[in-house]
């Protein structure tokens, strides 16, 4: 990084060098106009290369209503982004940089590999030879006393001026990549209304007895149906898989559910959900099993002989319910189709994979710049959106990465004589 940026070529800068940062520079740099992109870590899309650890989830095959129903109560917001840069757009973009992609079974879609680091080297290499040009360990601080954007350097504290600035920080998990939420104050200091950042996408704790904690702790609840009713007194029901954990619950299945599993914890201070550990058995069919003579055999062979269940299901069984529902085979078969289990928090918000809340929209305008700062837009996770796994997270990341990067070039074009900078 070279610390002194010629004043005359200051234009627009970007901040956070995730996917919402590094398509908002994209979109900017083209017919000369010069982006300066700002990152506190040494290098940039850490949460990219971590979200492609697993196997990377760039967006989702199905159609644009469903895929925009993922959004929920944001879907509205979130439509003229995708309207813009879709995930059909989205996937003839990674095309574009040498990545082919595929759709697999869940209709999830993945670059080939799976991987997302030769994805991003190929758009680092192509953003650079854009004209791109990369600080990094650059920690911003917000604005000084003559509006410029003040950074946190090795060499001290520096202030840099530009014409406009496209903010694109994350939100507040996994603060060790780079994303901490600390923007949140210093946006609120300028008048801008920031929903608080809550953990979505995330685990939740249970009260496990010590005894089931340090047998089961990391074991997979395989197929099982997961049930409970919202604040709103909808019922959600949902086939999957989830993990046992030392404190509790998380897994895709959990994260499925977890925003409205989190907002019901919210208002009554625990959820009690409902485990079906046979679903493709009935309730009749599965206490015909469990009343099946067992002679001389444990009630745990018996179930693991009659219905399959062993292991953690049948510990969570053992954890949960009274001793003497084990004598009752109506009881018991009840239970097996329908386990309850309270959950009394969700995780905190620096293990969750995403953020709830965020710079509100009302703040925005349609080029997603804060109608109050004018010049300065916001873009990704730290918009007040939240969405389930599945590629959803990423695509409007870089949806509205997109639409803030073009918006602020509008907007410097349309003031191309002015010569105030933030
Ligand atoms: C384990 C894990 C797995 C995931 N898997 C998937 C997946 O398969 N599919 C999917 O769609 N999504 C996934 N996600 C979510 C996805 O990675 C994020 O939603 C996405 O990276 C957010 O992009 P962003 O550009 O808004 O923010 P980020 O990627 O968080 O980037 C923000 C950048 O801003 C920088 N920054 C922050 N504050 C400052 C500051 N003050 N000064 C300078 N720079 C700053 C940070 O260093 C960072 O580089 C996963 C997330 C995690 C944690």
């Amino acid at each position: 990084m070279a610390p002194d940026i010629p004043a005359a070529s200051r234009k627009i800068a970007v901040i956070g060098g995730g996917p919402a940062g590094l398509m908002a520079a994209e979109a900017i740099c083209r017919d000369g106009i010069r982006v300066d992109l700002f990152d506190a870590m040494p290098s940039v899309g850490r949460k990219f290369l971590m979200a492609g650890k697993g196997g990377m989830n760039i967006t989702h095959s199905e159609p644009l209503l469903p895929f925009l129903a993922r959004y929920g109560a944001r879907q509205a917001k979130i439509r003229p982004l995708l309207e813009a840069f879709g995930p059909e757009a989205l996937r003839e973009w990674i095309h574009g940089l040498g990545i082919e992609t595929f759709v697999g079974s869940s209709g999830r879609v993945f670059p080939q590999d799976m991987k997302a680091a030769p994805l991003l080297r190929a758009w680092l290499r192509r953003l650079r030879e854009a004209g791109v040009d990369f600080h990094m360990r650059h920690r911003w601080l917000g604005w000084d006393e003559a509006g410029r954007l003040r950074f946190a350097t090795s060499q001290g504290e520096q202030s840099f001026g530009f014409d406009a600035v496209v903010l694109a920080l994350g939100g507040g998990s996994w603060a060790q990549l780079g994303s901490n939420g600390a923007w949140v104050s210093l946006l609120e200091q300028r008048g801008v209304t920031v929903a608080t950042l809550k953990p979505t996408n995330c685990g939740f704790d249970a009260e496990w007895s010590e005894h089931f904690r340090s047998r089961f702790a990391g074991e997979p609840l395989k197929s099982v149906v997961l049930s409970f009713t919202d604040s709103a007194g909808v019922v959600h029901r949902r086939q999957g898989e989830f993990v046992a954990t030392a404190n509790g619950v998380e897994g895709s299945l959990i994260y499925a559910m977890s925003a409205a599993l989190r907002d019901k914890i919210a208002a009554h201070g625990d959820v009690l959900i409902y485990l079906d550990l046979m679903p493709g058995k009935d309730e009749s069919q599965v206490i015909k099993e469990i009343a099946h003579p067992r002679g001389s055999r444990s009630m745990a062979s018996h179930l693991q002989s009659r219905l399959g269940i062993k292991g953690v299901k049948s510990g969570l069984l053992r954890e949960l319910l009274p001793a003497h529902s084990f004598s009752d085979p109506a009881r018991l078969g009840s239970a097996i189709k329908a386990l309850p289990l309270r959950l009394i928090a969700p995780r905190p918000l620096n293990e969750a994979i995403s953020s709830a809340g965020g710079v509100v929209f009302e703040d925005l305008d349609d080029r997603l710049m804060i109608r109050s700062l004018p010049g300065v837009f916001c873009a990704g996770e730290m918009l007040d959106w939240e969405a389930p796994t599945g590629g959803y997270l990423l695509t409007a990341c870089f949806a509205s990465g997109r639409v803030a990067g073009l918006g602020a070039r509008a907007w410097l074009e349309s003031r191309s004589s002015s010569t105030n900078s933030l």
